[in-house]
């Protein structure tokens, strides 16, 4: 699945700091038995196969089926008792055993058929009649709902990850239990039905319905079944004897070639990277309208699915970030369709080799595809945000215990994704990228089809590698937090240079914890000499490396961990700032900027790199610079003076780089600098540049009556720019474009324009506007969290003034994060209180740790405004003359 973060969201887990919870250390994983993975259902009975037929009701919302389980009863039993979710029942039966007592459990979410004598061991077909719903949010089977130039039409898909398919099918919904499928619908003739299979056959039923019967499916996890049915259109290319394949809604595919030429140039290579050839006869890409608040896209076996923001390019609106973004989405779940899909964690407390994995695939697969993207350098900020999550009391282990289907739901956040990617990077770069793949092959061939635990990969890639690896990786996947490198001396002699290292801990909200202690992998570079690593064992370590001269701790950024040099040392890396390649500079920049913000040096060090950053760097550090000066602008909120100061500061620093890259986009300039310009004109305009924002209105305006008055790459950027600063009539005519806008991608796009709105009566009518009827069903929540992200007690207290309203507008598995998220980025410390006080009342124990982490999040911001703006207000009085 890839994640996704509302705005709020986002300040939340970045900046989230302090709670009372101890973050568990995990134990290795005991070897995988179906009696040691985590089950919420009995072990008496499994399952085989499934043979399910239905028939939905798109208008009324509703379905109808009868599905006939193959199961086998390992213990004799008189009760099977499976996982179903808002299902009711009217039939289940055994042939030659008899009709079953039904009893559901709505907390447990199970069903459970009671017989009048035991079932003794063997196997049996359990056949149930039973009917669901189809809801509006997307969880379980669900419809989408959009417009068109014929009028509105809704199209159904289902989304089931982690544990929605209990709302479709009555089943064993845990991922250790894999078994076959045969699916059948009755669906209104001529709609187009999608599944995992391709369709095996056709019949007319008369009356406008036909049943279409989907081939048999392979071995596979409940999470991954999927079905989709409305007015598509299919475009196939055939790419290693597999059917790769784009399905849009009618008149769509010329916006889905992109994602097809990646698909189908990613599946031979995936092929000969995994050494498994992709097992299923075609591959869909399925991109369907709307959002939702927790994901962009589904890995579901043969079919993934798409919000279309995710798959679809469309030359009005779309910029090289949403390029980027298809093509390293489309890269990352068919990354799934071998790691998750193909081979499966045996519980939740292993999703990270699901998701780290997909997401370092997803940059392997980019860096071969799109060199000139740089991928490792976005890499970097990817192991950023994973630090800034880890350097908190709320973290936990990459591998940790889940134990409810909320805390499963939880467990896809930062550390899964991003921590995990980060240290397959590390481990990849320790043992070699050969070594590594080689390992990847034998896991992919011994446990295909099957299920597995963290330690069956570090196995086979120790065996692959020929060193000892899993330590490392038990050191970094099963304790939680940041290890902190300090470069204790240096010497050189013979010109070569000698560095005494320490290992301790990086910790946001603990400063003085005992450190837990690592194995760390640690590559050093002289600016102006040679390479070398150690491995810093036991808190010490050394390194000698050729050259005199600044070195640079962590070369080329494979580690994960902080590094310290001490004023001297760091002194020397500014100086040589200018010559570092740039994914150093992203490096030593993120370092020096967290390392700031914690206390654990001087916060005003980033302000001196960032002065010292040739106008001529990479465009993804000018872009980093950009980044922070937002931030820092975001923590002067309500603090006129010292924001004007700073401003000054920020805007000469940035518009000359805007300048040297211009409006216009030029012909055949590089993608990453189309990219920047977005982010300078973005930053520049949200810290108010009377110029940006003067250039952005005359584009607005001029757009009426010149097409070429905003590029298409710049639409999304020029209009955020007027919407931030617009006036009630600019707000109107905003609202009357969204209205009368009839391509779903646009319109939504529009819509959430609506709630960029920085006035406040403004962003209160966009609040109303979300729980209208207007916008649609899966706009709302993603409006309700823009506006949040500047008005943060406005979107909170309006959520619970209308809660079972906004709830309604959010899906089941976002609930216990989506409203707490909204008061995340404010800086008054009343929030956190509030955001406890709304979790302690309406969600169980187990389920606060996300709206723990939004209320840590307000106490950080309040404590750095405390202790860390006044030196950077210092700095900036001092600049100013
Ligand atoms: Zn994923």
């Amino acid at each position: 699945m890839r994640r996704l973060l509302s705005t709020a969201a986002v300040a939340a887990l970045v900046f989230a700091a302090g709670s009372a919870l101890a973050a568990p250390v995990a134990k290795p994983a005991p070897a995988l038995t179906a009696a040691t993975v985590t089950t919420q259902l009995p072990r008496s009975v499994r399952p085989i196969h499934y043979d399910l037929a239905f028939t939905p009701d798109a208008g009324k919302l509703t379905f109808t089926a009868s599905v006939k389980i193959t199961i086998e009863v390992v213990e004799p039993t008189a009760t099977v008792t499976l996982q179903a979710a808002d299902l009711t029942f009217a039939k289940a039966q055994i042939a030659g055993i008899g009709s079953a007592t039904i009893k559901t459990d709505d907390e447990a979410q199970t069903a459970s058929f009671t017989f009048d004598r035991p079932l003794a061991r063997g196997r049996y077909v359990l056949a149930i009649d039973y009917a669901g719903k189809i809801y509006t949010q997307a969880a379980g089977l669900f419809a989408l709902d959009y417009e068109t130039e014929a009028g509105k039409k809704r199209a159904l898909y289902t989304q089931f990850e982690n544990s929605d398919a209990r709302r479709f099918i009555p089943s064993w919904d845990e991922p250790f239990f894999k078994a076959t499928y045969d699916v059948e619908a009755t669906i209104p003739t001529g709609q187009m039905a999608l599944g995992n299979m391709p369709i095996a056959s056709t019949t007319d039923l008369g009356g406008g319905r036909s049943r279409v019967k989907f081939a048999t499916s392979p071995k596979m996890s409940t999470y991954l079944l999927f079905f989709g049915l409305g007015e598509f259109e299919r475009a196939t290319v055939k790419a290693a004897g597999v059917d790769v394949g784009v399905v849009t809604k009618t008149g769509d595919t010329p916006k889905a070639q992109y994602a097809l030429k990646a698909a189908a140039d990613l599946l031979p290579w995936y092929n000969s990277y995994f050494g498994a050839p992709y097992p299923l006869p075609a591959l869909d890409n399925i991109a369907a309208p709307g959002r939702s608040q927790f994901f962009s896209a589904m890995e579901n076996w043969g079919a993934i699915f798409y919000f279309e923001y995710a798959m679809l390019l469309d030359p009005k609106i779309s910029s090289q970030t949403d390029s980027q973004r298809v093509f390293t989405t489309v890269a990352h779940e068919m990354a799934h369709q071998w790691f998750g899909d193909l081979v499966t964690m045996a519980w939740w407390d292993d999703l990270w080799l699901n998701e780290g994995f997909a997401s370092w695939m997803e940059g392997r697969a980019t860096e071969h595809f799109h060199p000139e993207w740089n991928a490792a350098l976005t890499a970097v900020g990817g192991r950023e945000y994973a630090m800034s999550l880890d350097a908190l009391k709320t973290t936990h282990p990459v591998v940790q215990h889940v134990e409810t289907v909320e805390q499963a739901s939880q467990a896809f956040d930062g550390i899964t994704y991003q921590k995990g990617e980060a240290v397959i990077r590390m481990l990849e770069s320790y043992v070699g990228a050969e070594a590594w793949r080689d390992g990847v092959r034998a896991y992919m061939k011994k446990h295909a089809h099957g299920n597995t635990v963290s330690d069956d990969l570090w196995r086979e890639i120790e065996t692959a590698a020929g060193k000892p690896i899993t330590g490392i990786a038990h050191d970094f996947t099963l304790q939680p937090g940041v290890p902190l490198i300090t470069v204790t001396d240096q010497t050189c002699a013979d010109g070569k240079t000698t560095l005494t290292l320490a290992q301790s801990e990086f910790s946001k909200d603990l400063p003085g914890k005992t450190p837990l202690t690592w194995r760390v992998p640690v590559t050093v570079r002289s600016v102006d000499g040679g390479v070398a690593k150690t491995l810093v064992t036991g808190g010490k370590g050394s390194v000698t490396v050729a050259g005199c001269g600044p070195v640079i701790v962590n070369a080329g950024q494979s580690g994960y961990f902080r590094t310290v040099y001490g004023p001297t040392r760091f002194s020397g890396v500014v100086q040589s700032f200018a010559r570092l390649p740039a994914i150093d500079q992203l490096g030593v920049m993120s370092d020096v900027w967290s390392l700031g913000l914690a206390g654990y040096q001087a916060p005003t060090d980033f302000l001196d790199l960032a002065q010292a950053t040739p106008a001529s760097a990479d465009p993804q550090v000018l872009s980093r610079i950009a980044g922070v000066f937002e931030t820092i602008d975001g923590y002067y909120e309500g603090m006129p003076a010292e924001r004007a100061a700073f401003r000054k500061v920020a805007l000469a620093r940035l518009n000359p780089l805007l300048a040297q890259v211009g409006w216009p986009p030029k012909a055949g300039e590089p993608d990453t600098v189309a990219i920047l310009r977005g982010e300078l004109i973005g930053a520049l305009g949200g810290m108010g540049d009377p110029d940006v924002l003067a250039e952005a209105r005359r584009r607005f305006a001029a757009d009426k009556t010149d097409p070429a008055a905003i590029p298409g790459p710049l639409r999304k950027v020029i209009l955020t720019v007027v919407a931030q600063h617009a006036d009630a009539a600019t707000w109107d005519t905003i609202r009357a474009q969204a209205q009368a806008e009839k391509t779903p991608l646009v319109r939504a796009q529009l819509y959430s324009l609506l709630a960029d709105a920085g006035d406040e009566t403004l962003a209160r009518r966009a609040l109303e506007l979300a729980l209208s009827e207007e916008p649609g069903e899966t706009l709302s929540s993603s409006m309700i969290s823009s506006v949040a992200g500047s008005h943060p007690e406005l979107a909170f207290a309006f959520a619970l003034d209308h809660k079972d309203a906004v709830n309604g507008k959010v899906d089941s598995s976002s609930r216990t994060r989506f409203i707490p998220a909204l008061g995340a980025a404010s800086s008054d410390p009343a929030m956190a209180d509030k955001i406890r006080a709304f979790a302690a009342a309406n969600f169980a124990e187990g389920s606060r740790k996300d709206a723990e982490k939004s209320a840590a999040a307000v106490l950080n911001r309040v404590a750095i405004r405390q202790n860390r703006l006044p030196a950077i207000t210092a700095w900036l009085a001092r600049a100013a003359h």
